[in-house]
C-alpha cells in the first residue's frame, strides 16, 4: 500500500446537506438578520485588495462614523468578533508595564482586565456588584490614584443589563491623561453613544447585535489623542493581526498612496456589515434608538405585569438591548430556558461571569 492512499474515509456527516434549524434570537447575541443583509453577505466575492472592495469599505468607515458619532479618520472594522476590537484597543494603546484601569462591573470588565494583564500590562480594577454603576467621583479618585494610560468602562453591560452613564467620564479621563475605553457592543444603535461629543478615546462594537449583521466584524475608532500614543510607542503591539499600524493601511488610513497586503479580510463579512450600516443610516439613529426604547419599554411591562422583577431596578439604567430578569426563588433557570427553546423556539440565555453565581437566585434571562 503506498504511503500517500486516503485511510481516512469522507466523514458521513459531510454527505447530509447542512441543515440549520429557525431561532427566534432572543439571547444578547447573535440577533436575526433580515434578509436583505443574509443577500448582502451571500453576493460573489472579489478579491480583499480590489478597488471595488476600498470602495465598500469606504463606504463601512463612513457608516461606523455615523453610527459612533464621530469625525474620526482611524476608523475601521476588525476582521473578528468583539474581542477582536477589545484586543485591538488594548494592544495598540497599552505597553508592557503601564498602568491600566477597568470598571469591572459584569464580565466585559473582567475580560479586559484579563486582555491587559496577558499582555503584561500593570492591570488596576475598580469593582461592583452586577449591574453596578460607578459614579464620576469614585472614578476621577482611581484615575488620580492609578494614574492610568487607558480606562475601560462597558456602556451596554449585556451581562447584566445595564446602560451605564458616561457623560463628564471622557472629561475626567482627559484632565487625567488618560484614554478613554468604551464598549459598545451590545449597545450601539439601541442605546445612545456620542463618540465625539462625550470625548471617548477609543470605541468599538460588534456587527451582531443592534447592527443585525452576521457576527464576525467587529467596528471600532481611535481619534486623534489615541493615535498619538498607540503610533509613538517604544515596542511594537504583541499581535502582528491586530497591529494598527498595518490596519490603517488595509483600510486606507494612513495617507499612503497604496494599500498593501497585510491580512484577507472577511469579505462577505464585509458586504454584511456595509449593508447593516445603510438601514441604519436610512433609518437613522435617533430613530433607532426610540425604536429599540418603545419596544424594550413593552417588554418590561408584559413581564412586570406577569409578576416578574427585572434585574435592574432604575428604568433610566435599563439596556434596551437586553433585559435581564431576576430569577424567581425556587425555578431552576436552565430547565426553563430549554423549556422555551424546545417549546417556543426561543433563544434566552443565563448570566454570564459574575453574574453566574447568582442565577438560581436572583439570576437572569436576557432578551
Ligand atoms: N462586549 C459586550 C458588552 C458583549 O455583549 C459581547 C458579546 N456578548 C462582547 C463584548 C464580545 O463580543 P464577541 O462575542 O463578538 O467577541
Amino acid at each position: 500500500r503506498a504511503m500517500s492512499s486516503v485511510t481516512i474515509p469522507p466523514p458521513k456527516c459531510m454527505l447530509r446537506p447542512l441543515e440549520v434549524p429557525f431561532r427566534y434570537l432572543f439571547g444578547p447575541g447573535p440577533s436575526n438578520v433580515p434578509p436583505r443583509v443574509l443577500a448582502a453577505g451571500g453576493r460573489g466575492i472579489i478579491g480583499h485588495l480590489h478597488p471595488e472592495m476600498y470602495e465598500i469599505m469606504n463606504d463601512i468607515k463612513k457608516g461606523i462614523q455615523y453610527a459612533f458619532q464621530t469625525q474620526n479618520n482611524m476608523t475601521i472594522a476588525m476582521s473578528g468578533s468583539g474581542h477582536a476590537a477589545m484586543e485591538c484597543a488594548v494592544f495598540n494603546t497599552v505597553e508592557l508595564g503601564e498602568s491600566v484601569l477597568v470598571a469591572v462591573n459584569g464580565i466585559w470588565g473582567e475580560r479586559v482586565a484579563e486582555i491587559a494583564e496577558r499582555m503584561g500590562a500593570n492591570v488596576h480594577i475598580m469593582v461592583k456588584a452586577p449591574g453596578g454603576v460607578f459614579s464620576n467621583g469614585e472614578i476621577e479618585k482611581a484615575l488620580a490614584k492609578h494614574k492610568p494610560v487607558l480606562f475601560f468602562l462597558t456602556h451596554g453591560e449585556s451581562s447584566a443589563g445595564l446602560a451605564h452613564p458616561v457623560d463628564g467620564i471622557g472629561d475626567l479621563c482627559r484632565k487625567h491623561n488618560t484614554l478613554f475605553l468604551v464598549d459598545t457592543v451590545a449597545s450601539l444603535g439601541a442605546s445612545p453613544i456620542f463618540m465625539d461629543q462625550q470625548n471617548i478615546d477609543i470605541l468599538y462594537t460588534g456587527s451582531q447585535k443592534a447592527l443585525n449583521a452576521p457576527p464576525g466584524t467587529a467596528p471600532i475608532s481611535f481619534n486623534e489623542r489615541a493615535c498619538q500614543k498607540m503610533f509613538n510607542r517604544k515596542t511594537k503591539p504583541v499581535s502582528y493581526l491586530f497591529d494598527m499600524a498595518h490596519l490603517s493601511n488595509y483600510w486606507g488610513n494612513d495617507g499612503q498612496p497604496a494599500r498593501l497586503y497585510h491580512h484577507t479580510g472577511p469579505v462577505s463579512g464585509f458586504f454584511s456589515l456595509r449593508e447593516s450600516l445603510a438601514i441604519l443610516a436610512e433609518k437613522g439613529l435617533e430613530e433607532s434608538w426610540r425604536h429599540h426604547k418603545e419596544v424594550a419599554g413593552y417588554l418590561w411591562k408584559g413581564l412586570e405585569d406577569m409578576g416578574l422583577k427585572l434585574f435592574i431596578q432604575n428604568k433610566d439604567l435599563r439596556l434596551p438591548s437586553v433585559t435581564t430578569i431576576a430569577i424567581p426563588e425556587g425555578y431552576n433557570w436552565r430547565e426553563m430556558l430549554q423549556y422555551i427553546m424546545k417549546h417556543h423556539n426561543m433563544e434566552m440565555t443565563g448570566g454570564l461571569g459574575p453574574s453566574t453565581g447568582m442565577v438560581s437566585v436572583r439570576g437572569m434571562l436576557k432578551f
